[in-house]
């Protein structure tokens, strides 16, 4: 038989210190059941328009994919330029990091739709699948537009008509989006769109969207005020700046 008397007398002088402490410190109580854990960050997907590989892989950029509307549109395109060769694709990507960097600093978590600026598509379809994958609460696509020289201004597409259920928080995304670029001091199109808003329904992207989704024309490269904003890295500053405000008014925060 193993008798149990020097393990007894520990527990007994266990006790009594525990008796000693009792009265100084009260145990904090355990949380309930069901009780929330911290809240996760929100999560944004930033989709840079278009890739630096592009121009040089036409096959891969032509094949076509479902265009959510039932027929198909090709891959991806190269995008546009300024007359003096300022490529969209090189302004969507560094445009991307700007913005990214303010989101981060305000407790976003920031989803990418291509992880750098020398590769090949990814196609509309994925992109427009991202946001529903990353379980964001909003994709916002980024571009410049190629229009008339004559043109200018900005302006923020959306889903038209809306798609997934998610047209009214995608309207308000986009509106989000064009009042924080007007306050910031840039021109709505008076090209295309009404009061820099244009409701589109070709647009793959937005089409395969399952979460709230809006895409940004910035500006027309092909205007030469506009194009000297867009190449510049304080005009590129400013546009993160608005954009950035305008995903935050949107989430609340
Ligand atoms: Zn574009």
């Amino acid at each position: 038989m193993h008798a149990p008397i020097r393990p007894v007398a520990v527990v007994l002088a266990a006790a009594a210190l525990c008796a000693a402490c009792a009265g100084a410190a009260p145990a904090v109580p355990p949380d309930p059941p069901g009780t929330p854990g911290p809240v996760p960050p929100p999560v944004v997907v930033l989709d840079p328009g278009h890739n630096g590989g592009n121009a040089a892989a036409p096959a891969a950029l032509a094949r076509p994919v479902p265009d959510g509307r039932g027929g198909t549109k090709a891959c991806n395109t190269t995008g546009t330029s300024t007359d003096d060769g300022y490529p969209e694709h090189a302004f969507n990507w560094d445009l991307a990091q700007r913005v990214r960097q303010r989101l981060e600093a305000a407790g976003v978590r920031v989803v990418l739709t291509r992880p750098d600026d020398d590769g090949v598509g990814p196609c509309v379809d994925e992109r427009g699948a991202a946001g529903g994958r990353a379980r964001a609460a909003a994709v916002v696509s980024l571009h410049a537009d190629g229009a008339a020289a004559s043109a200018s201004g900005f302006h923020v597409a959306h889903a038209d008509p809306p798609v997934h259920g998610t047209g009214p928080q995608a309207l308000r995304l986009a509106t989000a989006l064009r009042d924080a670029l007007r306050s910031g001091g840039f021109t709505p199109a008076g090209y295309l769109g009404q009061d820099g808003l244009h409701g589109r329904p070709d647009l793959a992207g937005l089409n395969h969207s399952t979460v709230p989704a809006a895409l940004v024309e910035a500006g027309n490269m092909r205007n030469a005020a506009e194009a000297r904003l867009l190449a510049s890295p304080q005009g590129r500053d400013r546009y993160a700046g608005a954009i950035s405000t305008g995903v935050l008014e949107y989430l609340g925060r």
